[in-house]
């Protein structure tokens, strides 16, 4: 059996609750995935849990479901960001989507020294988060936040989270976090130009911040944002 269709929705769900479709809600469910009336498919709206509801209606420009029965209670992700320098629109579309399926909480873009990007599109990234959240099985929708200076970010920073530092001089053996307190914590990544010394420099003063090593090989940044998530979630997050 092909699996159940997922669909994020922007609206309250509970037992016999009507969820109105816009026009591409409609499309996706009705002309690509052909579903029709009587169809049950899976619904969140990051608040409420996950639920089976069943098509009422269906038309091209809009249609009707039903919720019928709460299929899993609402979850939430472990307290991580993940602030990275935006890169190239495509790696960043990448690192956008990877954050949300290694169960990041907020994803943040900072501008650091080296940013070269294109302009960051609020709206592309909050798409690409819906969809890798309605692709990989959570309930919730990680945060996004305006891309702002990594100065200002570090200027307001929150009492009691600590900062992974992925620093690219730092080459050898990963830097294991076994140790390290289960607490709120913020991953950052560079952009492809590094950081810049005066960077380095704060960073390494911060008593929050841990300078760490993703391995002995310069990764790119997409690559690794993907390594660093893996490395926290395996020791403080939800798959140790
Ligand atoms: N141009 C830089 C590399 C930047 S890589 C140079 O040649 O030195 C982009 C970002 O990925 C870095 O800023 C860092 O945050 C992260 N990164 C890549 N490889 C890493 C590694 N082996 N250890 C820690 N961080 C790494």
């Amino acid at each position: 059996m092909a699996s159940k269709v997922r669909l994020y929705v922007d609206q309250p769900l509970g037992e016999g609750q009507t969820v109105r479709l816009d026009r591409d809600q409609a499309h996706y469910l009705f002309s690509v995935m052909r579903l029709g009336p009587g169809a049950v498919l899976t619904l969140f709206n990051g608040q409420d849990g996950e639920w089976d509801a069943e098509v009422a209606l269906a038309d091209k420009k809009g249609g009707a479901l039903v919720c019928r029965t709460l299929t899993r209670p609402q979850g939430s992700p472990p307290d991580l960001w993940l602030m990275f320098a935006p890169v190239k629109k495509a790696r960043t579309d990448f690192i956008v989507e990877k954050a949300v399926e290694m169960g990041a909480a907020r994803i943040m873009p900072v501008l650091t020294d080296y940013t070269n990007a294109e302009r960051v599109r609020g709206d592309r990234m909050a798409a690409h988060i819906r969809e890798a959240a309605e692709q990989c099985g959570i309930s919730y929708l990680p945060d996004v936040t305006e891309p702002e200076k990594l100065a200002r970010v570090l200027d307001h920073w929150p009492d009691g989270r600590r900062l992974m530092f992925c620093d690219e001089t730092r080459l050898g053996a990963a830097t294991s976090l076994a140790t390290e307190p289960r607490q709120p914590w913020a991953i950052l990544i560079g952009p492809e130009g590094g950081f810049s010394g005066g960077e380095r420099e704060r960073l390494a003063g911060l008593p929050y911040a841990l300078p760490v090593s993703l391995g002995p090989r310069i990764l790119r940044a997409d690559t690794a944002a993907v390594a660093a998530l893996a490395l926290w979630q395996a020791a403080l997050g939800d798959w140790a």
